[in-house]
């Protein structure tokens, strides 16, 4: 919690925000030095900005890895991290249950650079869906809205048998229930959105390298880390920054100079408040999403309960061996009767807020269905974990009796 920033003799207890584009230098030659990367320090805050490093090193801390970076949200991270990795003629293997942002991006819009993908399903066999091109696995810890659960080891061993690395979204989980670099995964990235910003406030993101994974092994795979960058004067990432920071240290040098998805100081600032009281509202999401996962579990106008955390869940195994300690506050169930019953039961909620969001400390739901996966046509939705009647709560903070309250009177309605 105390991670990132550690302030000497009377310097500001919270992390100072420097709200600043650029930094001065006395002589030319001494920013050389840091556009050559033969220096640390900051020049540019669309590259580098002191608060972004600290926070940045926080979440690296929190997971277990070396080396971290902030982008301005969850979809550029996502970007970041793939991109940092794969270019034309390459190909990803993806599980088709991730977030719809994501399967998007690498669906359409990577597609479009040329990038393919095999999406599978949680439970398939591995090693066939691997290419020569495969250039690296992706997964999401706790999948939104699906709620499956990752088998990060099973996923892991297949990554490395084929020489790539295994890059987790650990945004439903966070670091406080479940940290993938520890099981296995290489690359951690999360939408700071959610939980660790956990007030609605702030989009931003985070990358985490564990640092493990042994880029030289597979040179010829990763060309972009093991060989010459001649936009940076010829600098080998592996070979001057070491496993620990090759690839954060590229993300940042090259993707965040070209791309500009930089996070603000303020933002930041956001995000660290967040993340230090982030193991204290996980534990209340946890316990508000249980109790009304076992309310809707024994009504009669709920079909069903997705909550890998609940007995009898097809993830339940996964969650007791990743998510001991309790899993996320985002709730499934399908309503009974249908797409319109769901509609209509989240239209008589008073305290749960209709929201394209999740992990506020707000209670807010959302019919996928309608919304989210609306774009998606024939069997994607269902791929990708969603069906008419589900509705996705996203438990907050409140009281859990309230809580409980406000669902059954609404399910009364209906
Ligand atoms: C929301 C979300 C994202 C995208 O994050 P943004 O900050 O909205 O860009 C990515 N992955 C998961 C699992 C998410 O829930």
């Amino acid at each position: 919690m105390q991670g990132g920033y550690t302030p000497t003799n009377g310097q500001p207890r919270q992390i100072p925000i420097i709200q600043s584009t650029t930094f001065k230098y006395d002589t030319s030659d001494e920013m050389a030095k840091l556009f050559d990367l033969e220096s640390s320090g900051h020049f540019y805050s669309r590259l580098q900005n002191p608060i972004c490093d600290l926070v940045a090193a926080k979440i690296a801390r929190l997971e277990g890895g070396t080396a971290g970076m902030l982008t301005s949200s969850g979809q550029s991270t996502s970007f970041f991290a793939l991109f940092n990795l794969c270019q034309a003629g390459d190909h990803i293997v993806s599980p088709s249950s991730i977030y719809d942002g994501t399967y998007n991006l690498i669906s359409v819009t990577m597609a479009k650079m040329e990038i393919a993908a095999t999406f599978v399903s949680p439970d398939q066999e591995l090693d066939a869906v691997f290419q020569p091109n495969t250039k690296a696995v992706f997964g999401e810890t706790i999948a939104n809205p699906a709620l499956t659960v990752l088998s990060i080891a099973r996923f892991a061993d297949a990554a490395h048998r084929h020489g790539v690395p295994l890059i987790v979204d650990n945004t439903f989980a966070t670091p406080v229930n479940c940290r993938p670099i520890h099981r296995g995964a290489d690359i951690v990235i999360h939408s700071t959105t959610k939980y660790i910003d956990g007030h609605g406030g702030t989009v931003g993101d985070a990358i985490g390298d564990g640092g493990k994974f042994d880029w030289m092994a597979h040179a010829d795979k990763f060309p972009g880390l093991t060989t010459p960058d001649e936009s940076y004067h010829g600098i080998t990432y592996t070979e001057r920054f070491g496993l620990g920071s090759a690839f954060i240290t590229k993300a940042t040098a090259q993707l965040m100079r070209d791309l500009g998805c930089s996070q603000s100081p303020i933002s930041a600032y956001m995000i660290n408040l967040g993340l230090e009281s982030l193991h204290m509202r996980m534990a209340r999401h946890c316990e508000n999403g249980q109790a009304v996962t076992e309310f809707l579990a024994g009504h009669p106008k709920v079909a069903y309960v997705d909550y890998c955390s609940l007995p009898g869940d097809p993830y339940h195994a996964l969650a007791s061996k990743y998510l001991p300690n309790g899993s996320c506050g985002v709730v499934g169930f399908g309503v009974q009767d249908g797409r319109e019953e769901a509609k209509a039961f989240m239209g008589h909620l008073k305290m749960a807020a209709i929201e394209t969001h999740v992990a506020d400390a707000r209670t807010c739901c959302l019919h996928p269905a309608s919304t989210t996966h609306r774009q998606m046509n024939n069997d994607q939705p269902a791929a990708a974990g969603v069906k008419p009647e589900m509705v996705r709560m996203s438990c907050g903070l409140e009281g859990k009796a309230d809580l409980i309250a406000d669902i059954a009177q609404a399910l009364d309605k209906i």
